[in-house]
């Protein structure tokens, strides 16, 4: 299973999740990150960070 941790893109911040398909995974972290980062949008530098974090 597709699994993220924000600690892994060097954020100062203990949210991990796991998702069922990598495309769910993205949709809870783009929602992680409004909520606790702030980012409307996650910047295109920030998202090549969590593409390449991302364990499957
Ligand atoms: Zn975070």
């Amino acid at each position: 299973m597709p699994s993220f941790a924000c600690k892994d893109i060097g954020m100062d911040c203990k949210f991990e999740t796991t998702a069922p398909t990598e495309a769910e995974l993205m949709k809870k972290i783009a929602e992680h990150a409004m909520s606790a980062h702030k980012m409307a949008t996650i910047p295109p530098d920030v998202m090549a960070k969590v593409k390449a974090a991302i364990k499957k």
